[in-house]
């Protein structure tokens, strides 16, 4: 799934930093921020919708999985008319996934399951293990675009957020192939797809975000994820298919077939709903205090932390308490507005420090764990201290 792997060392071998990332691909960093930060309701074409909690327990149903038990029938039987679905030259695609495709389990050492390009005239490879679960199916159907993309353009390689938007049109075929042929794998799919987003369109956003603030940070693979997984449900929903063709056959010119401008179009300036804080007074310690309250209650709102469940009188006596301990942190962007606050225990052996909150708005939580890494390290017991970039600046009672 991860294609960690994939092509690495050949076009990516120059590829170290997120400037070169963003060079490779002829994007900004604004633009990218924009991006992301306008995925959200209503903003890009739907996402297939999650299905009521009474489709999960068809995940242990026996009857799925022994319809799953071998790999190479969910490919012939699935996989390949997903894919060939949506080329005008049906045939000529099915032969090529049929006989240009080579399989392998992973080794040992292997966790995430990948796809080879072997160079022009060698079939590509698919590394996978199968267990016969829904999410293998996914995968399958992920990397099986792969190795199409790779055979359709001629082993030219793309541009990696290129190529991961090809392999998730590829998850969205399936999708779209089974709800109309085989239903009963339909939800399990659908489930299995929403969570992995989790992923995609979280962990793999901070990472994104985090090198785009840091863009002197070592490139990782997974930064290419979210921008892919948007551009794929975009030109899923309303690209033809003649475009969807041109994408898999496109090779190092791919970006030009991703709906970047249009994604782009919806984008929105990543805006800070918090005023600018004002550091606490000296002369006035109990209003520094109030106003560290205040923030770090609107914090848990703005960020939807599941605070409210609390008695309010308990959840104020904890924040003061930590207050009070000065083991409360509020980390503010270059422009001095709260961007997270994080609480903390002292723990007795080895001047250890254990986190018991941490807040932070959307796409700042690595912002948040950057600034307190930096304020415990070198300025403990000291008011303010700075780190790199995006949140320079913080305050500390
Ligand atoms: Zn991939």
């Amino acid at each position: 799934m991860d294609g960690i792997y994939v092509f690495k060392g050949r076009n990516e071998g120059s590829m170290f930093t997120c400037t070169d990332w963003l060079t490779l691909h002829g994007l900004s960093a604004p633009r990218v921020k924009g991006i992301i930060a306008s995925f959200g309701p209503g903003k890009f074409e739907h996402l297939p919708p999650p299905l009521n909690t009474d489709r999960k327990a068809s995940l242990e149903n026996a009857f799925i999985s022994n319809k799953l038990s071998s790999q190479e029938r969910c490919y012939r039987n699935f996989v390949v008319p997903a894919l060939v679905s949506v080329f005008d030259n049906e045939s000529e695609v099915r032969h090529l996934l049929c006989n240009h495709v080579e399989f392998r389990a992973l080794s040992a050492s292997e966790e995430a399951p990948y796809t080879i390009c072997q160079g022009s005239g060698e079939p590509p490879v698919i590394l996978m293990d199968w267990r016969g679960q829904p999410e293998d199916l996914l995968c399958l159907a992920h990397e099986a675009a792969h190795a199409l993309q790779i055979l359709l353009s001629n082993h030219e390689l793309m541009p990696p957020v290129a190529r991961e938007t090809c392999a998730f049109i590829g998850e969205l075929l399936l999708l779209d192939y089974v709800e109309t042929h085989v239903p009963y794998l339909h939800g399990p799919l659908l489930d299995v797809w929403h969570s992995e987003n989790s992923f995609y369109l979280g962990d793999c956003v901070d990472l994104l975000i985090d090198a785009l603030n840091h863009p002197e940070l070592s490139y990782h693979y997974y930064q290419n994820y979210p921008l892919a997984r948007l551009a794929a449900v975009q030109m899923f929903s309303i690209a033809n298919n003649e475009s969807v063709c041109k994408l898999f056959s496109s090779g190092k010119e791919a970006m030009a077939h991703l709906p970047i401008d249009e994604m782009a179009s919806f984008a929105t300036e990543m805006e800070n709903p918090f005023p600018v804080l004002q550091p606490s007074d000296a002369e006035h310690p109990v209003v520094g205090v109030y106003q560290s309250l205040g923030v770090m209650a609107l914090l848990d709102i703005e960020s939807s932390r599941k605070a409210s469940y609390q008695c309010i009188e308990s959840y104020y006596l904890n924040l003061l308490d930590h207050l009070q301990a000065r083991t409360a942190f509020i980390a503010l962007d270059n422009d001095m507005k709260p961007v997270g606050y994080t609480t903390w225990i002292e723990s007795n052996s080895e001047n250890n420090l254990v986190l018991t909150c941490q807040t932070a708005l959307p796409n700042n939580r690595l912002n948040l764990q950057r600034a307190l890494e930096q304020y415990i390290s070198t300025t403990k017991g000291v008011d303010a201290s700075y780190t790199r970039n995006a949140s320079k600046e913080m305050l500390v009672w």
